[in-house]
């Protein structure tokens, strides 16, 4: 059975499609996908031996090698150009993904749906599909086992439509919790905490929010006990942004 992670990233795969799912591990997710319809045809892609047998293993064992191929190698180096139309790459870092997508932009040529659940450092994806004229189309938020997960969909950004994604970070005034006055949500802030995301916030966004200013208190306190100057101006640096985290949270609530 798929995790309710791997089912909400799964959900967003369009009937029919042909997947490619990078980094697939035991190959759950293009299993359950090919099983269901999402995808007509499948490529699971592993890096690593021991995942890669593992979905060697999982795919023999639901009789679906005719559908499924599993492929050995990195990031998107295991595709065609044109070979697939939705690519899933979950369960990373946010910096692993872009990277895997960066190295890979020769095969993205066709795609037209990317579907990202980074682990951390959502952040820098969502700032490498900005820069590379991906449209962000819709972000969820869950936790499962007392963690928190975000996934992202992206499609392709055509020329005259780039404003929106312009339109999307753009920054903005949002009325402050102090009830006078306003103060800006920034693009840093957008990029950092999601533009869908606070579009329709949610109580497990909230909660995360919650936990990354707890975080953040954790390093506050660390600092404060040194006496170096750096440590100083990298203290207010954190106040600050705690602050505006603190603003958007009192928004949303
Ligand atoms: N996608 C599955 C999920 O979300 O449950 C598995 C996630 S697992 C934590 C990450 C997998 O990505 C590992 O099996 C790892 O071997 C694989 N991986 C890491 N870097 C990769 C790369 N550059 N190309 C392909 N696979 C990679």
């Amino acid at each position: 059975k798929l995790s309710r992670r791997l089912e909400m990233i799964m959900e967003l795969i369009p009937n029919g499609s042909r997947l490619a799912d990078i980094g697939s591990d035991h190959a759950m997710l293009p299993v359950a996908a090919v099983q269901t319809g999402r995808a007509a045809q499948a490529v699971a892609g592993e890096v690593n031996p021991g995942p890669f047998q593992a979905a060697v293993k999982q795919v023999a064992e639901a009789g679906l090698q005719g559908q499924i191929a599993v492929r050995r190698g990195d990031g998107l180096a295991v595709i065609e150009a044109g070979e697939v139309d939705v690519i899933t790459v979950a369960g990373m870092g946010g910096s692993l993904i872009a990277s895997i997508l960066d190295n890979g932009q020769d095969k993205l040529g066709e795609v037209k749906l990317l579907i990202l659940q980074p682990n951390v450092g959502e952040d820098i994806l969502r700032r490498w599909l900005l820069e590379h004229h991906w449209l962000l189309t819709s972000e969820k938020i869950l936790e499962e086992d007392g963690k928190i997960y975000e996934i992202l969909t992206a499609i392709p950004e055509k020329e005259d439509e780039r404003i929106s994604s312009r339109l999307l970070y753009e920054s903005q005034q949002w009325p402050s919790s102090s009830g006078e006055g306003t103060f800006t949500v920034t693009t840093e802030l957008l990029l950092r905490m999601g533009p869908w995301l606070l579009k329709g916030p949610t109580s497990t966004l909230t909660d995360k929010w919650n936990g990354e200013l707890d975080k953040l208190q954790g390093i506050l306190n660390s600092l404060s006990a040194s006496k170096l100057e750096s440590a100083e101006m990298k203290s207010r640096q954190l106040r600050e942004e705690m602050d505006q985290i603190k603003e958007v949270l009192a928004c949303l609530q």
